[in-house]
């Protein structure tokens, strides 16, 4: 089914994890630290990451971090395994990308279910991820698949549809610049109607909260004019953790 990293240094838990990923037909890749972890991610990206967060070499969260910020591994979505007692981790790991997490002790059932869940929403298959590569822009925790229709935000597949996609495209190959609801009436919608304005705020509006309460801000309003993507992501130069 999907080509699976454990990243685990408890053997035993190791050994349970990959006996039953591959009886639940999942072709197994076994990491006991970290850095061994990114170096097989990096080798072959896999499908799925189960990454423990007390690891002997370097944490779990530093690996994900690494995963995350790696051109060839940034879309492989990663489920944490955290022991209980690790909530302010937990919260880290998200911020830094982690699709899910499992607290330890975990039963294997509920583990599949939120491998398989993970795997539905996120994953790319490697065939097409292959195919597709070269036309995936990434935009801080927004990827675009132009030739593919697709988006990811934080490696989540958000579906839009062909008008909001367009829209999306639209700003951000424009970034930085203002884009006035007259102009994209004429090239998103094809339309130049006065009183067709309200289709591009309600469109903007759907969008963003397609896009969630980070990604949704990358496209700004411009009082009075139009939209605007923003020249770089926000979190370049804001505070990790800085909400709306
Ligand atoms: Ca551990």
């Amino acid at each position: 089914m999907a080509r699976i990293l454990v990243v685990e240094d408890e053997p035993d838990l190791r050994q349970v994890l990959a006996y039953n990923l591959r009886d639940a037909g999942h072709d197994v890749v076994l990491a006991s630290e970290g850095r061994k972890g990114i170096a097989l991610a990096n080798e072959h990206p896999p499908e799925l990451v189960l990454l423990d967060l007390m690891l002997p070499d370097i944490s779990g969260l530093e690996v994900c971090r690494a995963l995350k910020g790696a051109e060839r591994t940034r879309d492989v979505p990663v489920i944490m395994v955290t022991a209980r007692g690790e909530e302010i981790d937990r919260v880290v790991g998200f911020e830094l990308g982690a699709d899910d997490y499992v607290v330890k002790p975990f039963s294997i059932r509920e583990l599949l279910l939120r491998l398989r869940a993970v795997l539905r929403r996120g994953a790319t298959p490697p065939e097409e991820s292959a195919s597709t590569a070269p036309t995936q822009v990434h935009f801080g925790r927004l990827t675009i698949d132009a030739g593919a229709h697709r988006i990811w935000v934080d490696g989540v597949e958000v579906a839009l549809t062909p008008l909001e996609f367009k829209l999306l495209c639209t700003l951000h190959e424009r970034r930085n610049r203002v884009q006035s609801r007259g102009v994209l009436l004429d090239d998103v919608w094809g339309a130049s109607q006065e009183n067709m304005t309200r289709t591009i705020d309600t469109h903007v509006k759907r969008l963003r909260e397609k896009l969630g309460i980070h990604v949704g801000q990358y496209v700004e309003t411009v009082r009075g004019v139009g939209y605007r993507f923003v020249g770089r992501p926000p979190e370049a130069e804001a505070e990790p953790g800085e909400t709306r």
